[in-house]
């Protein structure tokens, strides 16, 4: 939903929302849920709360898909964007650890949440720290079984010499 920076009364709003971003590479089967309290001090916009939902990501080694629930608590302050100039907003970004801002007097609660969501998931995703991943020969979960295949790295210049020896013994 868009929160009315102009609505928010003065003892505040207390929101309760669901919604379900659209984020390249992540799937959200269900809504995600935000409980938010808003207040508002002249333009500013404070916005606290918690942000709760699963996503469904690709294990980077095993490439199986697996669940993240995801359960965060949030602070952000906003501004209105079209108030400050460029040195100004250089300037919050340094003193506050999360401002945000705001555009035409509305704050997108579906930006909120998919804030959240980016905030949290991992950069190489794994179903578990310890995922042993898959044969790089065979392709083999080897999480479930083992393939028995042999990885081994040849020195470039041990195979000229073997290649040598085979034909050697070829000829002789
Ligand atoms: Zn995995
Ligand atoms: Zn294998």
């Amino acid at each position: 939903m868009k929160i009315e920076v102009f609505d928010i009364p003065e003892e505040g709003l207390a929101l309760a929302v669901e919604e379900t971003p659209k984020i390249e590479g992540v799937k959200i089967i269900q809504p995600f849920k935000a409980i938010l309290r808003v207040d508002k001090r002249g333009v500013e916009v404070f916005i606290k709360g918690v942000v709760s939902g699963e996503v469904e990501l690709q294990c980077g080694r095993c490439l199986k898909e697996y669940i993240l629930p995801i359960k965060t608590l949030l602070e952000v302050t906003y501004h209105p964007v079209q108030h400050l100039n460029k040195e100004e907003l250089i300037e919050l970004k340094r003193d506050e650890m999360d401002v945000d801002f705001y555009r035409e007097g509305l704050i997108d609660t579906e930006d909120i949440i998919r804030d959240q969501i980016l905030l949290n998931i991992p950069m190489k995703p794994l179903c578990s720290e310890d995922c042993k991943g898959l044969c790089t020969i065979c392709g083999t979960d080897l999480n479930y079984s083992e393939c028995g295949c042999i990885v081994q790295e040849i020195d470039p210049r041990m195979a000229i010499l073997q290649s040598l020896l085979r034909r050697m013994k070829a000829n002789g």
